[in-house]
């Protein structure tokens, strides 16, 4: 009698992109049973549109495989206050990051039952956190050591353990490296993975202008509401003579989006003969906040040749009492927008 192997199990972690989604192809050709982890986090660059977020929800379906999304924000953010294997060009702690991410990766493999975790990673391609000596320190660091298959970079690497066991064929993997995406391609069209998005997704920690936005609000509050983290990708930022952190919309979503996300005690303020942006003050704003973000408000809207303009003014949670008004000229708005301290 022969005895029927066992069948096993993988978390595979899925971005939706090209080369997670050949990993999920190449282990379910190898008949490994897999479930599937997606990160989404306050700073994924992709729009509602055209999420990573739906893009592995698309793939997941498409391959039959169960998917959990798990939003990564905080970890990143304590990533960011604790970055021990430093930062790249941006405030972007990406070892820490994915040191992070394969400890919760790790504990969904232990709760759901499975034997190791799939990445797509490709030995080489991106600097940070694809170095090879990374990909190992990520890997003991998570808890991981010895337990983390990467098909399509497999040869490049020890044998893990699902390979020495056998559970999963080294033979049928790859040793693909670099940042060409041609092998990739050429082993799409060979094993019909033909619906897969632009590598477009990016995360803003990488952005110069994004990490010195972020850098000032984490100097002010180390564990900010995600509203004001949110607030962060819109408009023009302005840091008063005082210190606090005016914006300006650039048009109408901003607006909406920034008064939605206006937290309690921040100011928001409108020019009330013209029509223009609402403009925001985070936090605790002082006289010489309110009348330079007063005349920013002025000089952004249509009344900026105008030699004085009434500016409305309310902080939010006080909504039900007056409205206070300031008056301003058009002259100071375009002198502040070049002098105050932009980011
Ligand atoms: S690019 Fe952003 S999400 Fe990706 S590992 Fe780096 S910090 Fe994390």
């Amino acid at each position: 009698m022969t005895m029927e192997k066992k069948k096993r199990k993988a978390i595979i972690l899925l971005s939706g992109g090209l080369d997670s989604r050949l990993a999920v192809k190449m282990m379910l050709d190898q008949g490994i049973g897999l479930e599937a982890v997606n990160f989404v986090t306050a700073f994924c660059t992709c729009t509602a549109k055209s999420s990573c977020k739906s893009e592995a929800r698309k793939a997941a379906e498409e391959y039959g495989i169960p998917l959990k999304v798990l939003n990564a924000t905080r970890e990143i953010l304590a990533a960011i206050r604790d970055a021990r294997h430093g930062f790249g060009r941006g405030i972007n702690p990406c070892l820490d990051c994915r040191i992070s991410m394969l400890r919760r990766a790790r504990a969904y493999m232990q709760q759901s039952g499975a034997d190791f975790v799939v990445t797509g990673e490709v030995w080489g391609e991106r600097p940070m956190s694809q170095r090879p000596d990374a990909m190992r320190t990520i890997e003991r660091e998570s808890g991981l050591e010895d337990l983390i298959v990467r098909p399509l970079s497999a040869h490049l690497f020890e044998p893990s353990l699902p390979e020495r066991e056998g559970w999963v064929d080294r033979e049928r993997m790859m040793a693909i490296e670099g940042r060409s995406r041609k092998p990739q391609i050429q082993l799409a069209a060979e094993l019909g993975v033909n619906d897969y998005p632009c590598p477009a997704g990016g995360c803003l920690l990488c952005d110069r202008n994004f990490a010195a936005r972020l850098r000032l609000l984490l100097d002010e509050d180390p564990e900010p509401p995600l509203a004001d983290i949110q607030s962060l990708k819109l408009g023009r930022l302005f840091i008063s003579s005082s210190g606090r952190k005016i914006i300006i919309p650039r048009n109408e979503d901003e607006t909406r989006r920034l008064e939605a996300l206006a937290q309690p005690g921040d100011v928001l303020m409108s020019a009330l003969s013209a029509m223009g942006p609402t403009a925001v003050i985070k936090g605790d704003a002082d006289d010489a906040a309110l009348a330079e973000a007063a005349a920013l408000t002025a000089r952004y809207g249509q009344a900026r040749e105008q030699e004085k303009i009434m500016v409305g003014w309310r902080r939010r949670g006080e909504e039900s009492g007056e409205e206070q008004a300031l008056e301003v000229t058009g002259a100071d708005g375009w002198r502040l927008a070049k002098t105050l301290r932009r980011l």
